[in-house]
């Protein structure tokens, strides 16, 4: 039976969104992605979407309180139930703590954190690809280095917390996206 509540974590272009997608296909559960509802309250330009963007485009990350708020919101709904892939969510000890607390009141755990493991240079350079291709507003070198360091600092510190709760597997990040689904896949059985 594979795992169903699931966390994807791992540096910007480790190739998250698309392993999530691939989960979402094989498990029919929701990705739970903050950058996608990010993007899309920046499209629907609303006053938060616009806060929003300034702070994407420069590679920071967004305060933990709006991120968690969100994310209460989305892991809430019914959808959610029966299981969850989080992608990008949570990003700094503090949110992990809380999604701890909000995962808690619903009466459900974590089942296993897939922490992706690339070579960073490897993966700029993967990300400089996907700004030529993609247009990504904050796929520019200046906003990819930042959010490489900001991943670093604030984010890389996650691989020890869920280490310590029992729940990590470290999968190899660097092959083709088949072969990584496969990791995957035994990662989660
Ligand atoms: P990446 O491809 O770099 O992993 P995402 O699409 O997940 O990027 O997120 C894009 C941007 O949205 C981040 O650089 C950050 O500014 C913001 N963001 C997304 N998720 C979070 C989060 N959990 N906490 C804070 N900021 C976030």
């Amino acid at each position: 039976m594979s795992a169903r509540r699931i966390l994807l974590l791992g540096p910007p272009g480790a190739g998250k969104g698309t392993q999530a997608q691939r989960l979402v296909d094989r498990l029919s559960i929701p990705q739970i992605s903050t950058g996608d509802m990010f993007r899309a309250a920046v499209a629907a330009g609303t006053e938060l979407g616009k806060r929003l963007k300034a702070i994407m485009d420069s590679g920071e990350l967004v305060s933990d309180e709006i991120v968690i708020d969100i994310c209460r919101e989305r892991l809430t709904q019914d959808d959610a139930r029966e299981g969850f892939i989080l992608d990008g969510f949570p990003r700094t000890v503090g949110q992990a703590e809380a999604l701890d607390g909000l995962l808690d009141s619903l009466g459900v755990k974590l089942e296993c954190c897939v922490a992706l493991v690339v070579d960073d240079e490897a993966i700029v350079q993967r990300l400089l690809k996907r700004a030529e291709i993609e247009g990504r507003s904050d796929d520019n070198e200046e906003t990819i280095l930042n959010r490489m360091r900001v991943y670093r600092e604030q984010t890389k510190p996650l691989v020890a917390y869920y280490r310590e709760r029992g729940v990590l597997v470290e999968v190899d990040g660097m092959g083709g996206i088949d072969a990584v689904a496969q990791g995957i896949q035994e990662a989660l059985a």
